[in-house]
């Protein structure tokens, strides 16, 4: 059996607009996150899907340069900014590492639970649940303020996507604030137990905005792959995390990316991959290309329906699950 590789565009292209033409017939789309107000407006009958590889351009089908609200996609780049950003001397005046702050297994709760957190004194299970990300949003208020370090995950984003366009839906994050009341739960629950240091709203005025980024299929995949070469961005070749931390990153990705169904993600497409209640799902093939799809539909847990379906077909014709080819 061959190993995976790259698919010459040519072929990759019919794929993907097989794929984006079998799922634009199915009547099953999911629901649109109905707890972000300014999320549940946004029209189910829209798919995108492309893929980006680490040496050659991006390839697509359906919707893929419609913006969307990257939501908890946002948490591959500020945990990226975290740890490319925050040095050691920073992490001894913090008094504990990030390590110490968040763990790394997965949670098997929801996203926004909260009596996980009860249980284990504030420590949230990973970085890529609510409360994990709240954690990494204050160690990154540690030597900036709430507006810079937005910024900074923005520009990282446009830096890695090559496009300086995108930005903060505004819209989206103001109605993320107005209704935020879980959130605000969990990062006072934290507070409480001495796990953030920055008040509670400048933490959340930064994860709110961060999840209110909005980008497109296109525009994210290129931005994810950095995490398939190794944490080099294949642009220019420099260096956005050591490829220990991409490894760690892909690693919590496969594990802890599809909220409480990221055994059955891995079970189904086996991948590492991170998905957001916006409906898309950022997926890495490691070594070959960055792929994300996009539908805003969700399924019960919250991944997007449509673009769990693409994945499967995807690994399904290119052969590219790491766990190898299905038969
Ligand atoms: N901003 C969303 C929240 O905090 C992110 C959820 C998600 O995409 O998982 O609830």
């Amino acid at each position: 059996m061959p190993s995976p590789s790259l698919i010459e565009t040519g072929e990759l292209q019919v794929i993907l607009d097989d794929i984006a033409d079998r799922v634009a017939g199915m009547s099953d789309r999911g629901k649109v996150a109905q707890y972000i107000p300014e999320l549940a407006g946004v029209d189910l009958n829209q798919f995108g899907i492309a893929v980006a590889p680490i040496d050659g351009a991006p390839v697509s089908a359906g919707n893929a340069d419609t913006l969307f609200s990257i939501q908890s996609i946002s948490k591959v780049f500020s945990l990226t900014e975290a740890l490319q950003h925050v040095g050691a001397t920073l992490w001894q005046r913090v008094g504990a590492t990030l390590w110490q702050r968040v763990g790394r297994e997965p949670s098997g709760d929801p996203f926004n639970s909260i009596v996980q957190l009860e249980h284990e004194r504030g420590i949230p299970r990973n970085p890529f649940i609510n409360p994990g990300a709240i954690v990494v949003a204050d160690v990154l208020l540690e030597d900036r303020s709430s507006d810079e370090a937005v910024n900074d995950v923005l520009n990282l984003c446009r830096t890695l996507a090559e496009d300086a366009s995108m930005q903060v839906d505004k819209a989206v994050a103001d109605s993320e604030m107005r209704t935020g009341s879980r959130n605000r739960a969990l990062a006072h629950f934290m507070k409480a137990e001495g796990n953030l240091k920055a008040p509670v709203e400048d933490v959340l005025s930064l994860y709110f905005r961060q999840c209110s980024i909005a980008m497109s299929c296109r525009q994210l995949a290129v931005a994810g792959r950095y995490l398939a070469a190794a944490g080099q961005n294949p642009a220019d070749g420099s260096t956005v995390l050591s490829a220990q931390r991409a490894r760690r990153v892909t690693a919590l990705m496969m594990m802890c990316g599809s909220y409480d169904a990221s055994g059955e993600f891995a079970f189904r497409v086996g991948l590492p991959a991170k998905s957001g209640v916006g409906g898309g799902i950022l997926c890495i093939v490691p070594g070959i290309a960055a792929v994300t799809a996009w539908s805003p539909g969700l399924d019960a847990k919250g991944n997007s329906h449509l673009a769990s379906i693409a994945f499967q077909e995807l690994v399904r014709a290119t052969r590219w699950s790491v766990f190898g080819p299905s038969v």
